[in-house]
C-alpha cells in the first residue's frame, strides 16, 4: 500500500465484518499517535487527565526524546468519533509517537481532531480530570501516582511493584520495559514509587471511592513485575496477596479484584482467592514454544512453558474457569529476529493457542504490543506487526469465542464497537454488544462466593474512505 490511508481502507473493505473503529484503533495502537501542543494536558493542574504511565511506557520514543510530551503529560486516552467513517464512540490508549502519521492537533474552531497524512479521520475527546486526581495522600503523593485509573475511569491500575525480577537480557521479556520504564522516570525527576506501601494504595482508594461519585470505577488490577525470590520477606502471593486483603478489608466487595501474576502452582494461587482476587491473569504473552523460549525466557527459566499452561488451567478449580483470564501480547510473534515471517502462520500459530484454552474453558485476551524502543524487540522492529494480522487475529478470536460458546470476558467493561471502554486493543470492541449490560460480575458480599469451574456489535464495516 502506498500510504496509511490506502492501507487502513484497504483493510476495512477486505474485512467488512470487523468493525471498522477496531482497524483503525489497531493501528493507533501499534503505530503510536503524534501530538500537537493543543493536544497535551497540563499534568495534574488542568482538565484534562494525563497519561499516568501506570506500568510500561507505551510510547514509542523514550521520555527524554519526546520533546514537549515530556513536560506536558499527553492525555491518558482519547474516545474518537464521527469522521468520514461515521465512528462510534472509540477508546484508545495513548502511545505517543512523534514520527507517526497520525496527529491529534486542533483545526480552525479549536476543537481537536485526529488527522492522517493531512486528512481528518475523527473528532477527539479527551478524557476529563477526575475530582480525585486532584486531592492527595497525606504525605503529599498524587493519587494518579499510587492509583491510577484508565480505561475511562473503569479501572484502577495498581502497579505495587514496578520492577521486575526477570532481570538482564536473559531473563526480561523481550518485548517489556518495565524496569527501563522506571529507570527513565527516576531520571527525569518524577515520582515513580518502586514498592508502593500497602497504607498508600489504601488511602489512595479512599480518595477514589470518596469523589468517584458518579462509581465509574469498577475493577482494579494488582500488578507489576514477577517475583523470583522475596520483595518485603515475601514470595510473590502474599506480596500481591496482602494488597487484596488490606482492599477488601476496607472495601468489601466495592471493586472486583484482579491480579496479574506468574502462573503459580495452585496452593499459592489459592492465596490469591482467599485474599478477595475473583480474576487471576497468568499471562501466557505468546503461543508458539520456540518463540515463548525466546520472547519470555524468565518464564521459561523459572517455570517453562508446559507447565505455565498447566497452572493455568489448575487454576480454574480456584477461580472457576471463566474467571482465568491469561493475557497475550497480540503481535510478538512476528517480531524479528525469533518470530514467523508470514501472517498466515502467525495467525495459525495464535489461533492454535485460543482453542487450546477455550475449548477448556478459559478464555484468554490480548494487548496489542507496543514496539517501545528500549527493549529488544522494539529496537528490532519499530514498526510492530503487520495490521493486517492484527485484523485477522480479531477474526479469529471472535470465531473462537463464538465456536465454544464463551460471553466476552468479564471485570473489562461493557463489549462492542462503540461501548468498550478497554483501551490497549480492540478485542472488547469486536465482540457482540451486550443490550442488557449493568455491569460484569455482581459486587458486595455475594459477588465474592463465585468459585466452581464457571471463572474476564459490530455493525459491519462502512465503505466509506477515510
Ligand atoms: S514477567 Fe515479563 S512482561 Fe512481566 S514485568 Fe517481568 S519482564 Fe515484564
Amino acid at each position: 500500500m502506498s500510504t496509511r490511508t490506502a492501507l487502513v481502507e484497504h483493510l476495512i473493505a477486505r474485512f467488512p465484518h470487523i468493525p471498522r473503529e477496531a482497524v483503525l484503533k489497531e493501528d493507533l495502537l501499534r503505530t503510536g499517535i503524534a501530538f500537537d501542543v493543543a493536544g497535551l494536558s497540563e499534568n495534574e493542574t488542568g482538565d484534562v487527565k494525563p497519561k499516568s504511565y501506570f506500568i510500561f511506557s507505551f510510547d514509542h520514543r523514550p521520555l527524554k526524546e519526546l520533546g514537549e510530551a515530556a513536560l506536558r503529560r499527553p492525555p491518558e486516552e482519547v474516545a474518537l468519533t464521527g469522521g468520514p467513517l461515521e465512528l462510534r464512540r472509540t477508546t484508545v490508549s495513548v502511545r505517543v509517537n512523534p514520527e507517526s502519521p497520525y496527529r491529534i492537533e486542533a483545526g480552525p474552531d479549536g476543537r481537536l481532531h485526529l488527522v492522517l497524512e493531512q486528512s481528518p479521520v475523527a473528532d477527539v475527546e479527551l478524557p476529563p480530570m477526575p475530582e480525585y486526581y486532584r486531592h492527595r495522600l497525606s504525605n503529599g503523593k498524587s493519587v494518579m501516582e499510587i492509583a491510577p485509573t484508565i480505561q475511562w475511569g473503569y479501572l484502577i491500575y495498581l502497579t505495587v511493584l514496578r520492577l521486575c525480577q526477570y532481570f538482564g537480557a536473559k531473563e526480561e521479556c523481550q518485548f517489556c520495559d518495565i524496569n527501563h520504564n522506571w529507570r527513565q522516570h527516576k531520571q527525569a525527576g518524577r515520582p515513580y514509587t518502586g514498592v508502593k506501601p500497602v497504607d498508600e494504595v489504601i488511602e489512595a482508594l479512599e480518595i477514589i471511592d470518596r469523589f468517584d461519585t458518579t462509581r465509574a470505577s469498577h475493577a482494579y488490577t494488582l500488578t507489576g513485575g514477577s517475583i523470583t525470590s522475596q520483595v518485603d520477606g515475601l514470595g510473590e502471593a502474599e506480596f500481591y496477596g496482602r494488597y487484596a486483603r488490606a482492599i477488601e478489608e476496607a472495601f468489601p466487595g466495592r471493586w472486583i479484584g484482579k491480579v496479574v501474576a506468574q502462573a503459580l502452582p495452585k496452593e499459592q494461587a489459592a492465596v490469591f482467592k482467599e485474599h478477595g482476587i475473583r480474576i487471576y491473569h497468568p499471562n501466557y504473552e505468546v503461543w508458539d514454544e520456540a518463540i515463548f523460549a525466546r520472547v519470555s525466557p524468565g518464564k521459561e527459566r523459572y517455570v517453562g512453558r508446559s507447565q505455565w499452561h498447566r497452572r493455568i488451567l489448575d487454576a480454574r478449580e480456584i477461580f472457576g474457569a471463566r474467571y482465568v483470564i491469561p493475557n497475550f501480547v497480540a503481535g510478538v510473534e512476528m517480531a524479528k529476529p525469533y518470530g514467523f515471517d508470514g501472517i498466515d502462520e502467525a495467525i495459525r500459530s495464535t489461533g492454535e493457542g485460543l482453542d487450546y484454552f477455550m475449548s477448556r474453558g478459559v478464555t484468554p485476551r490480548f494487548t496489542t504490543w507496543c514496539p517501545e524502543p528500549t527493549t529488544p524487540l522494539g529496537k528490532a522492529n519499530p514498526d510492530g506487526a503487520p495490521l493486517e494480522y492484527h485484523v485477522r487475529l480479531l477474526e479469529v478470536y471472535r470465531e473462537t469465542l463464538e465456536k465454544y460458546g464463551h460471553q466476552a470476558p468479564p471485570g473489562y467493561g461493557p463489549p462492542g464497537a462503540g461501548n468498550a471502554v478497554f483501551s490497549v486493543s480492540s478485542f472488547m470492541d469486536v465482540l457482540a454488544p451486550d443490550e442488557e449490560y449493568e455491569g460484569d460480575l455482581p459486587t458486595g458480599a455475594a459477588g465474592m462466593s463465585t468459585g466452581g469451574m464457571a471463572c474476564d456489535g459490530q455493525s459491519s464495516a462502512s465503505s466509506a474512505g477515510l
